[in-house]
């Protein structure tokens, strides 16, 4: 399989430059050539299936003519090795819980995956290490360096604003060791992903050494978290839903790394109704569904911090799945948009109403379906993260104490090991010629 770039200046290319490289050439992003379509036995039989099978089935139809099938389930396997259960909140409104992953939340699942694809790519062929720089303003940042924690062949440095990110967040990069480098920047967010971004162009850098990103413009990254939508339409079919004619999925979006790989799935034969995306107040999307164009904007800080992009790299992808065709956008996605007072407000009724304790960023997606669902139709929403996570913020509204899982609990014994950065290039170039 041949990967093209979204900006159609680039060569195609393999699997293996596009996992090692992240973005084309002309900055666009990689997008496979073909989308196999799943058979019909597979697509029947779903409801049957583990999610580990289920996975490797999905996983083949992406990378099976690239990746040995043997090496493929072991990656799989390594990934998809937490549950993902599918919870009534209330009659028709089920959440997807993606956060009973080792960073509860659910971008341990493309984390993991592509860790596991670079190991291949990288050490398994004697290409020597790959060095992964990810910028983070608190969660990214924890889920990949937890998910590349001890893969051999590749070295993650993950770059943080000093002072910014919260203390639970920080134990959960900078307590790792190994093969996990903390770099403690003296400036905001935007300073780190300046240096990440400087990195990535400098040729002197590159010279010394295999440069990688680990955010969702990797296929590697966003494409394996198609396998649990199919686990959870599976979950539905299972209790008797026909998914073709009654599921909604709606998924709560920042770069819509997440959302695209549904909507990937649903092309290659996954039977949903439709999709909703639910924003916070950072609405570009719901904008673009509104006029049919596309006019990004500095994003604004929400309560769903996670979810705070004004300018998601991934529209670039749907805009070229759906054939840049606004209509069959449309047809397929509406979408939603909530101040942090509704989030707030969709946090203490559904805890109130339900017993259901949301996060900030699920609440966005429980509440689209609360008013969008139509008579006849089952709708669930991704609960991405844990509420633990976002701890001050909900207890505050909320009033009720969020008690914290014993894998968080366990980050905040470990020792902080970071290397204090300034916000200059050169500093940070010469700490990474000097490795
Ligand atoms: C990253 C993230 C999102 C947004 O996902 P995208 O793939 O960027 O749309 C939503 N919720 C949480 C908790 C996240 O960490």
């Amino acid at each position: 399989m041949k990967y093209y770039s979204t900006n159609g200046r680039a060569p195609l290319a393999t699997l293996k430059k596009a996992v090692r490289k992240g973005l084309a050439e002309d900055r666009g992003l990689y997008m496979p050539e073909r989308l196999v379509a799943l058979d019909a036995s597979f697509l029947n039989n779903m409801k049957d299936m583990s999610l580990q099978e289920m996975g490797l089935h999905v996983a083949t139809a992406f990378f099976g003519e690239d990746v040995d099938a043997v090496a493929l389930k072991r990656i799989v396997d390594e990934t998809l090795c937490f549950p993902i259960p599918l919870v009534e909140v209330e009659k028709g409104i089920y959440s997807l819980e993606l956060f009973h992953g080792p960073t509860l939340a659910f971008k341990d699942v493309g984390a993991r995956f592509m860790a596991r694809m670079l190991r291949y790519f990288g050490g398994a062929e004697g290409t020597g290490t790959v060095n992964v720089l990810v910028a983070t303003s608190g969660d990214t940042g924890s889920a990949v360096a937890n998910g590349f924690l001890g893969v051999d062949g590749v070295h993650v440095y993950v770059l943080y604003p000093k002072g910014k990110v919260s203390p639970i967040q920080e134990c959960q990069f900078t307590t790792l060791g190994q093969n996990i480098t903390a770099i403690e920047v003296d400036g905001v967010f935007d300073d780190c992903q300046a240096l990440v971004k400087s990195a990535f162009v400098d040729e002197e850098l590159n010279r010394h050494m295999a440069l990688t990103s680990a955010n969702s413009i990797n296929v590697a990254r966003f494409l394996p978290q198609s396998f649990y939508y199919f686990h959870a339409i599976a979950q539905l079919q299972r209790m008797g839903y026909d998914a073709a004619r009654q599921a909604v999925c709606c998924v709560p979006s920042g770069n819509f790394g997440n959302i695209c790989s549904a909507l990937f799935g649903h092309k290659m034969g996954m039977p949903v109704k439709r999709f909703i995306a639910a924003n916070n107040s950072n609405d570009t999307f719901f904008r673009f569904l509104r006029t049919g164009d596309y006019q990004a904007k500095a994003g604004v800080a929400t309560i769903a911090n996670a979810m705070d992009v004004g300018d998601p790299s991934n529209f670039a992808r749907i805009w070229d799945l759906y054939g840049k065709d606004v209509e069959a956008i449309r047809r397929d996605i509406t979408g939603t948009t909530y101040t942090d007072t509704q989030i707030a407000d969709t946090l203490r009724t559904c805890l109130g109403e339900t017993g259901y304790q949301l996060d900030p960023h699920g609440a966005c997606g429980y509440r689209a379906l609360k008013e969008n669902l139509q008579p006849g139709e089952v709708g669930f929403f991704l609960e991405t993260a844990h509420p633990a996570k976002f701890k001050d913020t909900v207890e505050a509204v909320t009033g009720h104490e969020v008690s914290v899982p014993e894998r968080l609990q366990a980050f905040m014994k470990g020792e902080k090991q970071s290397v204090a950065c300034s916000r200059d290039f050169a500093d940070f170039k010469a700490f990474l010629l000097s490795r």
